[in-house]
């Protein structure tokens, strides 16, 4: 997750003061909520009316879904101050009307505001969000279905009576308008407050994004202006931003067709335009509940499986790292260090620079398991791995655990005067660790190292290194142990050479 965006100073200290001035004077606090909200849902209100209203008959009522993401996003113990403002608000729109369409409408919208925002979990990230278990279950269930079919009744028994026609001809079009306005607008309010949608107008992206959005944008403003062409048109173009832009992009565009069709069709344009009224607003309100139906659940999926190929990826970054690396000691294993010293063996060829190798070996230790035990043997090889680590200072030098008790050390670009140094220098701080050895004649764990350098030639196979630092390991354990030991030069012998 990207790192909270960091306030201005003078921002900063706004919002120290204004908390510091809610703790001490809660009932302040609880009027300013009441006056915001009212004031964002009251001009809510007045765009949803002017947008989505005809003759009292609402296409969509997008209020309840951007009402129900505000109450998400919120902490409960400010709902009911954000509620007294949009009850507030709607009073104060309506109060030329009759009082009890007032009262009975009110009630309504709360009731299915609250219901949604009971049944649904708090908002603190899209993704996270969208993952809670058994969401759509929850959502389908009560915001979707049950709170704009419980509240229609009420509402249907006032205004279509009001309205003059049938009850159950009300009943769906409040049913429809509210469930479509939670469904398309809930997604909507939730995605504007979430993190992630930044993402989508970031310069990278800024380009896809703006240039989907504006395809759709303008798709939908030619088919709802003219008759002939079919409103299925825009179903490629929002699979395509469903595929590409996600959750976020989708619950945009979806928004965009939702706004301009029903303007379109409100003026008797458009595919729907033509049908027979009041016919064209449920047949639009079904095509836009068909367009998300299409478009979530696919940008959902789409997050899933973006979800997947990260931990994949992650899985596989782990087994490679564990297929390198020696389970015991966490230093590289014998696979690994065949790879790099192959690798760098060619680099030396060609850069004739010198490669150096430090061959270690424990020293009496078949005698530190008998007499501590094998578990003690592998605290003890642990103990040695990280002391060799932590005494390297070359970024570029390999240490590896070469097999039982025996590790290796690749220093590329080293001399034999650089590589006997670095030795002397692990010999020492293993010795200098002091840990307790009875048989061992320092009564301490000690090691015994080799060492070679050589500049490879053509003519020489990479064995040759291997084998000089196995002799000086040889010699060190000859001369009595605890000490670093390189080819006697009495006995030296020639590196092995390629058979020509
Ligand atoms: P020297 O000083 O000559 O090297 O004597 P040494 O006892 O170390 O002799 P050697 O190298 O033959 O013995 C190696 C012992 O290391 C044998 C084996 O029990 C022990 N060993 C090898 N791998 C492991 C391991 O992974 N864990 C433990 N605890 N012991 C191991
Ligand atoms: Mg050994
Ligand atoms: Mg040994």
């Amino acid at each position: 997750m990207r790192p909270a965006a960091k306030l201005h100073p003078t921002l900063r200290h706004f919002r120290a003061r204004v908390r510091l001035d809610a703790r001490r004077f809660p009932w302040l606090q609880n009027i300013v909520i009441v006056l915001v909200s009212g004031l964002v849902f009251g001009v809510g209100l007045k765009l949803c009316v002017s947008t989505f209203l005809r003759d009292n008959l609402a296409v969509c009522w997008p209020l309840v879904g951007m009402q129900v993401a505000a109450l998400l996003r919120i902490p409960r113990r400010y709902w009911p101050a954000v509620l007294a403002g949009m009850v507030f608000s709607q009073v104060i729109a309506e109060w030329w009307e009759p009082i009890d369409e007032v009262l009975v409408d009110t009630f309504c919208d709360t009731a299915e505001v609250l219901i949604a925002a009971f049944c649904l979990p708090a908002l603190n990230g899209l993704s996270s969000w969208i993952k809670q278990p058994n969401l759509l279950k929850r959502f389908v269930i009560w915001p979707m279905l049950l709170g704009p079919a419980i509240t229609a009744f009420p509402v249907s028994a006032v205004f279509s009576h009001e309205l003059q026609i049938s009850y159950w001809r009300y009943w769906v079009t409040w049913f429809a308008g509210d469930m479509i306005g939670i469904v398309l607008w809930l997604p909507l309010g939730i995605i504007l407050m979430s993190r992630e949608t930044y993402d989508l107008f970031r310069w990278k992206a800024l380009p896809l994004t703006a240039g989907l959005i504006g395809i759709v944008s303008l798709a939908s403003w030619a088919i709802f202006q003219s008759r002939s062409t079919p409103a299925f048109v825009l179903m490629p173009v929002l699979l395509l931003i469903a595929l590409k832009l996600g959750f976020s992009g989708s619950a945009i565009a979806v928004n965009i067709v939702c706004i301009i069709s029903a303007k379109g069709t409100l003026h008797h344009l458009g595919p729907f335009g033509s049908v027979l009224e009041p016919y064209s607003v449920t047949t639009l309100q079904v095509f836009l509940a068909a367009s998300m139906l299409m478009c979530f659940p696919i940008s959902i999926l789409q997050l899933e499986r973006d979800d997947f190929e990260r931990e994949s990826k992650q899985a596989y970054e782990q087994m490679e790292q564990l297929a390198i690396s020696d389970g015991l000691t966490g230093i590289a294993n014998r696979r690994r260090f065949d790879a790099v010293f192959e690798q760098e063996w060619r680099r030396a060829l060609r850069t004739r620079e010198p490669l150096a190798l430090m061959m270690i070996d424990v020293d009496c230790f078949k005698l530190f398991n008998d007499i501590y035990g094998h578990l003690a043997g592998d605290d003890c090889l642990r103990r040695i791995a990280e002391s060799i680590r932590g005494t390297l200072k070359r970024s570029s030098d390999l240490p590896a655990r070469y097999g039982g008790e025996e590790f290796v050390v690749l220093m590329p670009g080293t001399d034999l005067p650089g590589a006997l140094e670095a030795a002397e220098m692990v010999r020492f701080e293993v010795e200098h660790m002091k840990l307790e050895h009875q048989r061992n004649p320092h009564q301490i764990v000690t090691i015994s190292i080799g060492c070679w350098s050589l500049v490879p030639k053509d003519n020489m196979l990479p064995e040759a290194l291997i084998e000089a630092a196995d002799q000086g390991l040889y010699s060190a354990k000859q001369d009595g142990r605890n000490r670093v030991g390189t080819i006697r030069l009495a006995g030296l012998r020639q590196p092995t050479s390629k058979a020509s």
